[in-house]
């Protein structure tokens, strides 16, 4: 069997900038297929995804991660060279270290060990590897959602690797994200001269109004894991650069981090009715809708929690904050989903690294957590 710091260092080895793989699914692949696991390669466009599950029956628990890697920025701002992998004073450097071929290695070698104590556990175990996670993420986890789903293949529990620890392994745990609602909304007036204001309709200032309301609107109260949803506006446009003219449009740029109390389409409804009080004529142009999920407090989050604690000494705190996920695909399946992965201080930085132990530790709580749900203790 593998060290999980050696399989890490061999995925750095692969440059895998996305939406390229470089290989890194087919090591993976070589792990397990010899631990009966059966490997499905779903590509859509130029996106290489990996199905590897071991069993026909539920309940099914999957893990979910990525082999791309965000681009390096120039090598020569690196100590250690991005793709070399080395391993120094127990650290172990390159890009992707953390953000995730580290969690991707300890999902492997937790399997492995799982496997070999329990050939014959109940339920299905399965891995779900995409490289467009930190690109456009359209022919990544969610293609392989939609497959998945057609053909009736149900996830029960599905744990997300993403580095979510924050000063010591496994001290923050995610089982939300918030969700994120944007648009840019264009009002029209009707041009004229400062001096005549009968004569125009000025559009700056309906938009002043409209954003005075919607940034005092309380849209939720937030509930115990998520804060109230927020609105802000990031940008507003509008002039014709003459002092005596009221311009005829004026443009505001905005965005909502929102609670999953509230819904994109009840937000979407308010903000066309405050638009409709002060606006005649306006039009929101919206931006592609990032869903929220929320996992409470459950089988999964409980196997996970106690997995950690048992580990390490300590327990986990829920948060669901932070940017998105692939677990917002995964998610609206009805699948209980639970992000847990190394420190998250250097990802996306030069010099990312993580600790080798912390490595070996992760992989001992992923493996834990499979014999709490496969139920073979
Ligand atoms: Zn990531």
């Amino acid at each position: 069997m593998i060290a999980t710091v050696t399989l890490a260092q061999n995925l750095i080895r692969k440059a895998s900038v996305t939406p390229n793989d470089k290989g890194c699914q087919d090591l993976v692949v070589d792990e397990l297929r010899s631990h009966g696991f059966t490997p499905e390669f779903m590509p859509f466009g130029e996106v290489r995804n990996l199905w590897l599950r071991r069993g026909t029956e539920g309940p099914l628990f999957v893990f979910s991660g990525h082999t791309d890697v965000v681009p390096t920025g120039p090598e020569t701002d690196w100590v250690y060279p991005p793709f070399s992998g080395d391993v120094i004073d127990d650290m172990l450097h390159g890009r992707g270290a953390a953000d995730m071929k580290g969690s991707v290695a300890a999902m492997v070698t937790a399997c492995q060990r799982f496997v070999e104590t329990h050939p014959d556990h109940p339920g299905s175990v399965a891995l779900l590897l995409t490289s467009d996670e930190e690109g456009p993420a359209v022919d990544g986890t969610v293609r392989v959602v939609e497959t998945l789903s057609a053909r009736n293949e149900v996830i029960d529990w599905c744990l997300v690797g993403e580095p979510t620890s924050s000063e010591r392994l496994g001290d923050v745990i995610k089982n939300g994200r918030r969700g994120s609602l944007g648009g840019t909304l264009k009002v029209r007036g009707i041009q004229g001269h400062v001096a005549y204001p009968h004569l125009a309709d000025n559009p700056i200032h309906r938009l002043g109004r409209i954003v005075s309301e919607l940034s005092s609107t309380r849209w939720d109260e937030g509930n115990e894991y998520f804060p109230a949803t927020t609105f802000q506006v990031s940008n507003i446009r509008s002039g014709t650069g003459a002092t005596n003219v009221v311009p005829g449009e004026a443009e505001a740029q905005f965005n909502l981090r929102f609670c999953p109390d509230s819904t994109a389409p009840d937000l979407k409804a308010k903000i066309e009715s405050v638009c409709r009080q002060h606006a005649d004529h306006f039009e929101i142009d919206w931006s592609p809708l990032g869903l929220p999920y929320q996992t409470l407090p459950g089988t999964l989050v409980s196997a996970v929690t106690e997995s950690i604690s048992d580990t390490t000494g300590y327990s986990p705190r829920l948060s669901t904050d932070g940017g998105t996920s692939d677990g917002r695909f995964i998610a609206p399946t009805g699948a209980q989903v639970v992000e847990l992965g190394p420190l998250n201080r250097t990802i996306h930085q030069v010099d990312e690294v993580v600790s080798a132990e912390d490595l070996d530790t992760l992989s001992q709580v992923y493996e834990k957590v499979l014999k709490r749900l496969l139920g073979c203790t």
